[in-house]
């Protein structure tokens, strides 16, 4: 069996065009190749997005939802197809693909039925009442890029591009190099129902494509590792264009003396394992107060036996495998630092190859510290890191002492408690007794603080990014008469009353 560490660049014999092999993680095998998108066909791309904008804008929001909507509907018929090319180049579960079907199923309705309120133009309290009225428009930013990474290769695309593409926008995607199949196979379905060409354009290849999506467009939403997201907010900066980021994440999950043990056990193995770990919002490190720490890692041994690892179908499969030489790597020197400075691995540890190349067993460890790179770098691979804290305090602090902030979680039956825990942990959203749920809850905004990202998406943030305001103030010049300066005699005596007024009534004209 042929392992591929990462897409392979070749060249297309004759034509002077680079193309990218995209390998199957569970076979080793190619399953194709797509070209490598040059920084002219980006330009190109993008000229025909912009030409294409203006017609998609003045369709209107609720023409827009229609066209989403028929298009989604026929990713719910298609969606063993889906699932099944997410799976091919991904390695990863049935269920995990689904997920990924069910969540964006989810964001489109959620747009599709507030897009036409939050994007309607208002009227908001003018200064000179009467005189003046204050109005707000949201206008689109024009083309926005979206380069998105390998671990959904569907729910990371499009959580953003619908509502970018809902508010009139029109978008580049630039894949990730290891998963363009599932973007390109949806964008037809895009096609299919209407949705014109020019609108939504996919563009295959690696960073120097990406690279390009970033010098032309008006607007970059990325998704990926928090060295990428660096680089490309620095060429935004430059180019004076707004970005979001949604990077990293080394979220910690914090066990209660009085959460119910067994759930708490169970929900850490779903919170770290999903995906084999290789989610943002990866449950990465467990710290356990000590009255129940022993209890804990007992019931956490007892679960993790019946992690069903491996290639099949269904629900009953709970991890498949990883998707890069490059992830598994970085699992092994997490664990082999860790095991260097004292910690000991209680399960697993160890590559799977009858499985396929690049499958792991679930890991964890115990007796670790903030030392160790397994609780300060994200690993984005299937490990469980415990450690025994003294109280709930100390949980906190060890969760807050992280250069990233995406998501986190705290098992606990004091529901309120665990509430006004939840407000001190420095992350983008907070789960109690679960974990993951950020990404189905799609009316809640989610995204990271520090180093974990900027901007929100999902929720009227998740829309409302993709739009700027614009404002507009009338004046029907009700008593005016012509004048030289802005406050002429007449005005600068009703300026004095209103003023007046205010400090008398500070809450008039609020
Ligand atoms: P990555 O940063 O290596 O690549 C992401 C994308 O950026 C790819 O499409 C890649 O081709 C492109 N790219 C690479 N160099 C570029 C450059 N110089 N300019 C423009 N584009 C460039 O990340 P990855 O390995 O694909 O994804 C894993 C990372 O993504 C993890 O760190 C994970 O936590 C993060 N992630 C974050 C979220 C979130 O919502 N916060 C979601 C999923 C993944």
């Amino acid at each position: 069996m042929t392992v591929v560490e990462s897409p392979e660049s070749i060249r297309n014999m004759g034509v002077d065009r680079e193309y990218i092999v995209v390998t199957n993680p569970i076979t080793g095998n190619s399953i194709g190749q797509t070209p490598i998108t040059t920084p002219e066909e980006v330009r190109a791309a993008f000229l025909r997005a912009k030409a294409a904008q203006q017609a998609w804008n003045a369709l209107g929001v609720k023409a827009r939802g229609k066209l989403i909507l028929a298009w989604v509907d026929l990713l719910w018929e298609k969606q063993s197809e889906i699932i099944q090319a997410i799976r091919d180049e991904m390695g990863k579960t049935e269920t995990s693909a689904f997920m990924e079907v069910g969540v964006i199923y989810n964001t489109a309705l959620y747009y599709i039925h507030h897009a036409p309120r939050l994007l309607r133009p208002q009227t908001r309290r003018s200064g000179v009442p009467v005189k003046h009225k204050a109005r707000l428009y949201y206008k689109p930013y024009g083309v926005c890029g979206f380069i998105t990474p390998w671990n959904y290769p569907l729910l990371n695309a499009w959580q953003d591009l619908l509502p970018a593409m809902i508010a009139g926008n029109t978008v580049l995607l630039k894949p990730s190099e290891l998963t363009p199949f599932t973007s390109l196979k949806v964008v037809e379905m895009m096609y299919q129902v209407g949705i014109p060409r020019d609108v939504v354009q996919v563009l295959t290849g690696d960073g120097r494509t990406g690279a390009a999506v970033v010098e032309q467009v008006d607007y970059v939403a990325f998704t990926g590792s928090t060295h990428t997201g660096r680089r490309i907010a620095m060429r935004a900066a430059e180019r004076l264009i707004p970005i979001s980021l949604e990077l990293g994440g080394k979220d910690p999950m914090i066990i209660l003396k009085d959460a119910n043990i067994d759930m708490a056990a169970s929900g850490a193995l779903a919170g770290a394992l999903e995906n084999s770990g290789q989610v943002c919002v990866s449950t990465e490190r467990i710290y356990v107060e000590r009255a129940v720490y022993d209890h804990f890692v007992e019931r956490i041994q007892h679960y993790v036996q019946r992690v069903n690892l491996g290639t099949g179908d269904g629900i009953d499969v709970h991890m498949g495998s990883m998707t890069s030489e490059h992830e598994l790597a970085r699992t092994e020197a997490h664990i082999a630092d860790a095991v260097e400075k004292g910690a000991k691995v209680i399960f697993g540890g160890k590559r799977r190859p009858d499985l396929g190349p690049l499958f792991f067993e679930p890991t964890i460890l115990v007796d670790v510290d903030h030392s160790m790179q397994v609780m300060r770098e994200e690993t984005f691979g299937p490990l469980v890191p415990i450690m025994c804290v003294e109280n709930a305090q100390e949980a906190v602090r060890l969760a807050n002492d992280s250069e990233y902030g995406l998501s986190a979680s705290i098992h606990s039956r004091d529901m309120k408690r665990a509430e006004a825990i939840a407000t001190q942990i420095e992350s983008g959203d907070v789960h109690i007794n679960t974990t993951h749920w950020i990404f189905g809850t799609t009316a809640l905004p989610m995204g990271g603080v520090k180093h974990s990202g900027m901007g929100r998406r999902n929720g009227p943030e998740g829309l409302m990014r993709f739009v700027r305001p614009q404002a507009v103030l009338l004046d029907n010049q009700m008593l005016d008469r012509p004048k030289l300066a802005l406050l002429d005699d007449f005005t600068y005596r009703v300026v004095r009353i209103l003023l007046r007024l205010r400090r008398r009534f500070p809450r008039l004209f609020l």
